[in-house]
C-alpha cells in the first residue's frame, strides 16, 4: 500500500501548481492503492470522493504547496477513517473487569490474551486471571498455560470435557474469591465463521456480561478480514479489534476497512509473536506508516521549493552521457544558490560524504557570483565543449568577467574536477546519483 501511494504523490512532485486534470490522476492512483490493499471498495469510495472534495473546496489547486496539502489531506483522511483518536480499554465499575476474546483459528487470541496481560500487569500493576475456555483443540489450553508461565499469571481451566459456558462462570467466580482485576477468557476459534462458534460465543457473553469483547484479526486476512469483522460483530456487537500480525508483510488494507464497516474501534495492533508485540493503536501514527510519511514529507519539501524534476532528470542523463558542460553548471550554479551549499547537496549522495575529492568542490557561495561571471563571458562554443578551453581563451574570459586570471583557470580546474567526480559517481553509483537527481 505504502508504495503505490508514495509513487501517486511521488507524480505531484515538482509541480508548482495541480491541474483538476493532475488531480483525478492522483486521486485514481490512490483508489487503486487502497483497492490494492484489500481495502472494502466501498470504504475506498468514500475515501476518494472525502478526499477529493476537501482538495477542490480547499483551494488546493491554487495553493503555494498543493501536492504537500493533499499529502495532508490524504493522512487527515486515512486517519479519520482509522477512528482518529486511541480508545482504551472497557472497565467494569467493581473487579473484575471481563474481557472475551473472539475469532477465527489462528488470529492470534490466545498469544493476545496473553499480552495483553502481560500490559495490563506492568501498566496498571492488574492482577489478570486467564481463562482457558478452548476446548476442542487439545493442545490449546497447554498453549495458554504456556503463556501464563511465561508471563508469570494464573490460568484456570477444567479440561477439555465441560461446557465453555460452564468453564467461563466457574473461571469469574474463581477470579471474584481471588480478587483478581481482570479475567480474560480465551475461546476457540474455527477456520470459518460457523453458526456451532457463534452460538457458543453468544453464550459464554449472556452467560457472563464482557465488559469487552475483543475481535481479533488477522491483518495478513486482507478482504476477507472485513468479511470476519461484519460477521462476528453481528452476532456478539463486539466492542473493539485487536488487529494481530501487522509486523508482517501486510497491507495494511484491513486496519482501513474494519473500522469504516462495523463503525469498532481498533484497540490493539499485534506486532510480533513475543508477549511484549502488542501496543495500543493509534490511528494518526497508522496513516502516517501507510503514507511514509517523514520520508516523503521531507522529499517533497526539498523538492517542490527548489527543484524542477525534469531539469534533475536532463542533469542526471547528461552526466550519464558525460556531456555536462558549463550550461548545465551555469545551471545548476542557480540551483544550488537556491538550495544551499554544494558541499551539502554532493553529502546527500552516498558513499560521498566522505570522499576526499569533496574537498575540492568545496565552494564558497560568495564566489558562486564570480563563477557565474566567468561563465557570462564564455562564447556558448565554450560553454558547450569545455575541451577547447586553451589560454588565449581563458584570458579573454578573465577581461571579459573582470575576473583574475587564476580564478578562471582554478574555476576551469575544479568544473573538471566535477565534472570527472559527477561521472565517477554516476559510473560506480547509479543509482545513489539518480535519487539524488530525481529528488
Ligand atoms: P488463536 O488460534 O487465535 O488462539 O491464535 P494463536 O494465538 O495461537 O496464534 C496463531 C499464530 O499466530 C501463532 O504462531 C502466534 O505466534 C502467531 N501470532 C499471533 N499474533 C501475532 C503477531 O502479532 N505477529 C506475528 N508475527 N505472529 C503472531
Ligand atoms: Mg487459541
Amino acid at each position: 500500500l505504502t508504495e503505490r501511494l508514495q509513487n501517486a504523490m511521488r507524480k505531484l512532485r515538482g509541480k508548482g501548481k495541480i491541474s483538476e486534470a493532475d488531480l483525478r490522476a492522483t486521486m485514481r492512483e490512490i483508489r487503486l492503492a487502497l483497492l490494492e490493499a484489500d481495502v472494502n471498495f466501498q470504504v475506498v469510495r468514500q475515501f476518494v470522493k472525502t478526499v477529493e472534495d476537501r482538495a477542490k473546496g480547499s483551494k488546493v489547486l491554487e495553493g503555494l504547496n498543493p501536492s504537500q496539502q493533499i499529502v495532508k489531506i490524504v493522512d487527515e483522511e486515512l486517519t479519520k477513517t482509522m477512528g482518529e483518536e486511541a480508545v482504551g480499554l472497557n472497565k467494569a465499575p467493581k473487579i473484575p473487569t471481563i474481557i472475551m476474546m473472539s475469532g477465527l483459528q489462528g488470529a492470534g487470541k490466545t498469544t493476545t490474551v496473553g499480552k495483553l496481560a502481560l500490559k495490563l500487569k506492568n501498566e496498571q500493576n492488574a492482577r489478570p486471571l486467564l481463562i482457558a475456555d478452548d476446548v476442542y483443540r487439545p493442545a490449546a489450553i497447554e498453549q495458554l498455560q504456556t503463556v501464563g508461565q511465561q508471563i508469570d499469571v494464573p490460568v484456570f481451566e477444567m479440561g477439555t470435557d465441560v461446557d465453555p459456558v460452564e468453564i467461563a462462570k466457574q473461571g469469574l467466580k474463581k477470579a471474584q474469591e481471588d480478587h483478581n482485576d481482570y479475567v480474560i477468557i480465551d475461546t476457540a476459534g474455527r477456520l470459518q465463521i460457523d453458526e456451532k462458534l457463534m452460538d457458543e460465543l453468544k453464550n459464554i457473553k449472556e452467560a457472563v456480561h464482557p465488559n469487552e469483547i475483543l475481535l481479533v484479526i488477522d491483518a495478513m486476512t486482507g478482504q476477507n478480514a472485513v468479511a470476519t469483522a461484519e460477521g462476528f460483530d453481528k452476532t456478539l456487537d463486539v466492542t473493539g479489534v485487536v488487529l494481530t500480525k501487522l509486523d508482517g508483510d501486510t497491507r495494511g488494507g484491513a486496519a482501513l476497512s474494519i473500522r469504516a464497516v462495523t463503525g469498532k474501534p481498533i484497540k490493539f495492533v499485534g506486532q510480533g509473536e513475543k508477549m511484549t508485540d502488542l501496543d495500543v493503536f493509534h490511528p494518526d501514527r497508522m496513516a502516517s506508516r501507510i503514507l511514509g510519511m517523514g520520508d516523503m514529507l521531507s522529499l517533497i519539501e526539498k523538492t517542490q521549493k527548489e527543484y524542477d524534476e525534469k531539469q534533475a532528470q536532463e542533469l542526471s542523463e547528461k552526466i550519464k552521457e558525460n556531456s555536462f558542460d558549463f550550461n548545465d553548471f551555469l545551471d545548476q550554479l542557480d540551483q544550488i544558490q537556491k538550495m544551499g551549499p554544494l558541499d551539502e547537496i554532493m553529502k546527500m549522495i552516498p558513499g560521498m560524504a566522505n570522499n576526499p575529492a569533496m574537498k575540492n568542490v568545496n565552494m564558497d557561495p560568495k564566489d558562486m557570483d564570480h563563477l557565474k561571471a566567468i561563465i557570462y563571458s564564455m562564447t556558448e562554443q565554450e560553454r558547450t565543449d569545455p575541451d577547447i578551453m586553451n589560454p588565449s581563451r581563458r584570458r579573454r574570459i578573465a577581461r571579459g568577467s573582470g575576473r583574475p586570471i587564476q580564478e578562471v583557470n582554478r574555476m576551469i580546474k575544479q568544473f573538471n574536477q566535477m565534472k570527472t567526480m559527477m561521472n565517477k559517481v554516476s559510473k560506480g553509483n547509479m543509482s545513489g546519483m539518480e535519487n539524488m537527481m530525481n529528488q
